[in-house]
């Protein structure tokens, strides 16, 4: 374990800065968001997690894939120094790992390929990511539904705790260990191991009862045509809010923009909720209706990906709980399918 005093956060992040393009924590107008950093200046603290999530440091929202001319195909330059994440809260840690089933090295059922995607995997594999440890979890984290925890180290490269006046940091996978090792000479003589376990106490205390849905895959496959859903979805505006805020939404549309033999393709973020995603050419729609759509978001999150990667979509970051204009609550919507 590694502990340094919060005011050589500056000397880590040009440590970092010399090896890494550092991304962490900023003000972004009225909201808050993971943005690249110059200094430690820039990043704020003492938030529970951003209001956008950090899917966009290795998923931006508007990606270039290649361009194209006359000369033909060109794909942008990689980026020239790799990522480093600096206070990723446990749950956009975790899931990033989720992410990373998907554009990663993912075997798909049923053909059972492998898939990756090199646009993320550029971006991904030689990231170095820094789990931040969530002191004061919001009314709207529920991140212990499924098995997270506001100390949660999963998906972090390295923990930090933070302190009144430290950051106390672990190595978790090799490239972590590897880091801190040439960072600082590890000491463990100096560490409060009871402040820890009281902070980490304290967070837990802060997260409602954990409610179990270890049956919603079950449920799941048994409501299809159930009236719960027309209750369900009765809310939802469609305004799509919720998955581009959510931390495990990757829906995306791919566009050509240009003309006269010239132009760009780029990957955009798009919404399971939105009413022409899923517009077929002929002009039908097999999600034409709100109903279908809000059904889709959540048999995707707790039922397909289960069949796919066995976990749930989600992390309880309770992002969409804040968004949503209609205050359609997804725990809410859990809690009524476990009781069918
Ligand atoms: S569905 Fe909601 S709670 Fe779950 S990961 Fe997405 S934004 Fe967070
Ligand atoms: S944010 Fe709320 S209203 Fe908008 S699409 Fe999501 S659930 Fe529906």
């Amino acid at each position: 374990m590694v502990k340094i005093k919060k005011t050589e956060l500056s000397g880590l992040i040009n440590y970092l800065s010399e090896k890494y393009q550092v991304f962490a924590p900023v003000k972004d107008g009225k909201k808050t968001s993971f943005q690249k950093i110059k200094s430690a200046d820039e990043i704020i603290d003492s938030i529970p997690n951003t209001n956008l999530s950090p899917k966009s440091i290795f998923f931006p929202q508007a990606e270039v894939l290649f361009k194209y001319d006359e000369n033909g195909i060109k794909v942008p330059k990689k980026d020239e120094k790799p990522f480093a994440v600096w206070g990723m809260r446990n749950c956009d840690a975790k899931s990033v790992l989720m992410l990373n089933k998907v554009f990663g090295n993912a075997h798909q059922i049923p053909d059972n390929k492998m898939y990756n995607d090199p646009y993320w995997k550029q971006k991904y594999d030689s990231s170095l990511i820094f789990g931040l440890a969530c002191n004061a979890p919001l009314s709207t984290c529920f991140c212990n539904w499924f098995d997270g925890g506001p100390f949660d180290e999963k998906g972090s490269d390295v923990f930090v705790i933070e302190t009144d006046d430290h950051f106390i940091m672990n190595g978790i996978s090799e490239k972590g260990k590897k880091f801190l090792k040439e960072y600082k000479k590890d000491d463990k003589s100096d560490i409060d191991k009871e402040k820890i376990e009281s902070l980490k106490q304290k967070a837990e205390s802060y997260l409602s009862e954990k409610v179990d849905i270890s049956n919603i895959y079950d449920k799941l496959n048994k409501i299809w045509d159930e009236p719960i859903w027309e209750e369900i979805s009765s809310k939802c505006i469609n305004c799509g809010a919720c998955t581009f805020v959510c931390s495990t939404c990757h829906c995306f549309d791919v566009s050509d923009e240009g003309k006269s033999g010239k132009g760009q393709r780029i990957r955009l973020w798009d919404s399971c909720m939105f009413p022409i995603f899923t517009n077929e050419a002929s002009g039908h729609n097999p999600r034409g209706v709100s109903v279908q759509r809000v059904k889709q978001r959540v048999m995707h999150k707790y039922n397909y990906f289960m069949d796919n990667y066995n976990e749930h979509l989600c992390t309880g970051c309770g992002r969409c709980v804040l968004v949503c204009p209609v205050n359609l609550d997804i725990r809410e919507i859990l809690k009524k399918i476990i009781k069918v």
